[in-house]
């Protein structure tokens, strides 16, 4: 099984994108173009929007293919 997992940090989250679950349902791109471009390499820039918004796209997902996870280490 292809269990390809990409990661993109901006910092404060990673966003976690599993291209083997992607149903190139274009919502992310169309939806935020800013951080989620398939033209580009690469494909997701997390400089494009703020944390809150690109969560809120991941969150649009139709297919559970992005993901992602605070990177709030607080020790
Ligand atoms: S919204 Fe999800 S399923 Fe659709 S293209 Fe983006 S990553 Fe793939």
């Amino acid at each position: 099984m292809d269990e390809l997992v990409k990661q993109y940090s901006n910092g404060e989250i990673t966003v976690v994108w599993k291209p083997g679950m992607c149903a190139h349902s274009k919502k992310c791109w169309t939806g935020l173009v800013e951080v989620f471009d398939p033209k580009k390499k690469p494909w997701i820039d997390m400089q494009g929007a703020s944390t809150a918004r690109i969560i809120e796209q991941v969150r649009e997902c139709p297919s559970g293919a992005l993901d992602f996870f605070s990177n709030d280490k607080s020790e």
